[in-house]
Parts: structure tokens; sequence; C-alpha cells
């Protein structure tokens, strides 16, 4: 710093002398500010806002939470059938905020400690379990992430350490941890990293009961050091410490075979205790919805993480109607985006029950399930999307049964998508 002369002014902040800083501001009494402090104030102002803004963001800040049945309506705008599992859902997430809510207002040590709700849902690929836990997040409006299980391993090995979850969500909430310390992570295929014995189902990661183990550290709640760009975690790189306590973890997987191990118990039950009245009454269609954590136990994941998901929910296969109503009923639903879509180009687009049928019976044919029914709209619709522009503005395109099954046959679904 250059040397101070009598008459010199100086920053009241830092010291810079006049000579040093680009700009100077005076005060009343003589006092001065600088460049260098006013921005270094106005970046410390704009962290200390945005954070205070996440923490409180939304309804699961300090205001008001929604009641289950708030958030079950919400889930029924964008989720199509799956009761059970949208009920277990809202309780398990009013709890959890409510709980977080609670122990922000009250510090006494001697209160009830309610423990944390993390969730799992079981059910086939391609039922809603993404999208339920995305659209719980939305109405949370917290960060929200998704974490595949597939490519975690435990520390050491080639792939992702369990922490690289972390790094999702705080990229999520725009790294404030305060707005990511209230956020959910969706952990997909939680069933891909099973024990391997106990399970002669399907061939899965060996390393998955480490993984398991390193997860735990996560959905306990603990402070996680965090590399911030993610990857592996090197001793002089800076971490960010997150605290997990308050994240709220949703797993979902397919559990592929799970019925069968559910049945088994359930036969022996049946027997056991009620004869065969009882076993005629069982919905042979749908053993998930007696699944327990015994279950997931036998599926291969170890005792310790099952008891960290104190929820277990299910979803149903979607039949026919179901992805009917999907296609036509969810406030995105595929058809209102393309009739959105036409209506940019001031063309009403229609479709003919036929066409939808169409669209539905090529999914339920070729096991694509929901997932497969945007690649179904995607062929019928590509060659009229393609000469929309220069359709008369105005005018309406009604699809047609014909032109349906006719442009599911030229677009090749069948092929392309079994592939
Ligand atoms: P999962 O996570 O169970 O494999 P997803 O939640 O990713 O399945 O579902 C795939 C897509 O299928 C979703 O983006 C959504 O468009 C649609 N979908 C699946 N199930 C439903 C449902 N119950 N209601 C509405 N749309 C659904």
């Amino acid at each position: 710093m250059a040397k101070k002369t009598s008459n010199q002014r100086t920053c009241s902040f830092c010291g810079r002398t006049e000579a040093e800083a680009m700009m100077f501001f005076s005060g009343v009494g003589g006092s001065c500010i600088c460049d260098a402090c006013v921005e270094q104030a106005h970046g410390i102002l704009e962290e200390r806002l945005h954070s205070a803004k996440g923490a409180g963001k939304g309804f699961a800040g300090v205001n008001r939470i929604p009641s289950p049945s708030e958030i079950k309506e919400h889930l029924d705008q964008y989720v199509i059938g799956q009761e059970d599992a949208k009920r277990a859902l809202s309780v398990a997430v009013y709890n959890h905020y409510k709980r977080i809510k609670y122990s922000d207002e009250h510090h006494n040590a001697d209160e009830v400690e309610i423990e944390k709700s993390n969730i799992i849902i079981v059910g086939e690929t391609g039922t809603g379990k993404t999208l339920l836990a995305r659209t719980i997040a939305k109405v949370l409006d917290v960060p929200f992430c998704i974490a595949d299980a597939t490519t975690l391993t435990e520390a050491g090995y080639v792939g992702d350490d369990v922490e690289n979850v972390l790094v999702r969500l705080l990229q999520a909430a725009d790294y404030n941890v305060a707005a990511a310390e209230r956020g959910i992570v969706f952990i997909d295929e939680i069933d891909k990293i099973a024990r391997k014995s106990d399970n002669p189902s399907i061939t899965r990661d060996v390393s998955g009961e480490g993984v398991q183990q390193a997860m735990l550290k996560l959905l306990e709640g603990a402070v996680v050091n965090v590399p911030p760009q993610g990857g592996r975690k090197h001793p002089e790189q800076p971490m960010i410490q997150v605290n997990t306590r308050n994240i709220l973890f949703i797993a979902g997987g397919a559990f592929d075979g799970i019925e069968r191990s559910i049945a088994l118990r359930l036969k022996s039950n049946v027997i056991g205790y009620t004869g065969t009245e009882t076993r005629r009454e069982l919905d042979r269609h749908n053993m998930l919805k007696y699944i327990l954590p015994m279950d997931l136990k036998h599926f291969g994941l170890i005792p310790e993480l099952v008891g960290r998901f104190p929820m277990l929910t299910h979803l149903q296969p979607l039949d026919a109607a179901a992805l009917h109503r999907i296609l036509t009923e969810p406030r995105n639903a595929l058809v209102k985006q393309y009739q959105a879509l036409f209506k940019m180009d001031d063309v009403e687009l229609t479709f003919a029950p036929e066409a939808l049928d169409a669209v539905v019976n090529t999914a339920v044919e070729y096991k694509l399930g929901a997932r497969g029914l945007r690649s179904i709209m995607e062929g019928i619709m590509t060659d009229y999307m393609f000469t929309l522009p220069q359709m008369a503005k105005g005018s309406t395109l009604c699809i047609t049964g014909e032109m349906a099954t006719e442009k599911i046959r030229q677009s090749n679904i069948n092929n392309s998508l079994l592939n």
C-alpha cells in the first residue's frame, strides 16, 4: 500500500489511499469508501440475500407448508392413478417439512426428535416414480436432483463417490447450500445395488453392498464434504460442507422378480393363519401392494439401508385405460402439448378417439409403457409438424384413426423402439 501523506484521503474500510483506488465515495464526517470495498460489500449482500431467499423459498421455508391433501391435489394434476403412492408421499413430505419447520422454531433438546421419512417407491419402470418425485419437488419449490444408483461406487472404485449425489443437488440449488440442505434427492434404480447373495434373479454390481454402506451416511443425516465440481475427492481440493439432516431422499426401483418372494411369503402366511379363503382374495395381478420392508431385505438391500427408508410404497402397472388418461389428462399431457404447438401456428389440432386408441394399443402391444407414448406420438406427428408452417392460418387438423395407424406403420416404431 502506498504511504499515506497527511492530506490524502483513505478508505474507512480497507485503508487504501485515494491514489490506490479507482474511485472514492465520501460519506458524512470525512469517512470514505473505495470502489473495491463497495464491490466486496455488494457481493456479500447478494450472497446473504440469496441464501435467505433460498432457505425460506416456497413451502419449504418458514412459510406455510401445504397439507397432505393439497400436495395430493397437485400430484393429481400431473400423475394419473397411483392413489396409494400419492397418499403415502403426500403424508411423508408433509411430515418431513413440518419437522423441519418445527425444529427451526423450537430448539429445545428435550422435545421429541421426529425422524426423517425417506421414502422408497417400488414399481415397474415407466410407471411414474421419477415423475412423482419431480412433481413433489415442484410443489414445494425446493431444489431437486436425480441420481442414478448404478453409477455410484464405494470410494476407491471407478465410478462416482456417493457424495456426488449432493453435487447435483448443489448445482440444482445454484450452489446455495441452505437451499440444497432442504432439497429432495431422487435415487433411481436403488434395486441395482442390491447384494449379490440373497437374490438369485439378477446380476448386478459386485460392489453393491459397499455402495449401500456408503449411502447410509448420506441418508441418516450427517455433515458431508462435497467436492464442488464433482469427481473424485482430492486432499487439496476445497470442499463444501452439506448437512443432509433435512434432505429428503426418495428412492425408486423396479425390483424385478420381487413379486415372487412376496407371493411366497404371503402363501406361507395365508396357509399358516387363515386357510384358503384369504388366499383367493389376494390381488394376483398386483402383488406389489403387499410389499413389506422384509421383501426388500430379501431382495438384497442391507437391513440398515432399508431401516433408513421408513416409508415404503408401490406403484401399479399401467393398463390401457391408464395410458389413455396419461395421453390426455395431465396438465402437460402429450395431446395438450401438441395442441399448444399447433396453436402457436394458429392451427387447431384434434385427435379422433380411434387415433388415441391406436397410440395406446401400440404402447400396450410392444410393452412400451407410458414412456413409449411420446415416441409413438412423435412418429405420428413429425410429418404434420414439418408441413405445419405452410398450413392455412385458422385451419383445423384432425388426426383420424387411419392417419394414426398409417403413420405408426410408416414410422417403423415397432422396430426402432424394440431395438
Ligand atoms: P419411472 O421413474 O417409474 O421409470 P417415469 O416417472 O420416468 O418412470 O415415467 C416416464 C414417463 O411416463 C413420465 O415422464 C411421464 O410422462 C409418463 N408417466 C409415467 N407414469 C405416469 C403416470 N402415472 N401419470 C402420468 N404420466 C406418467
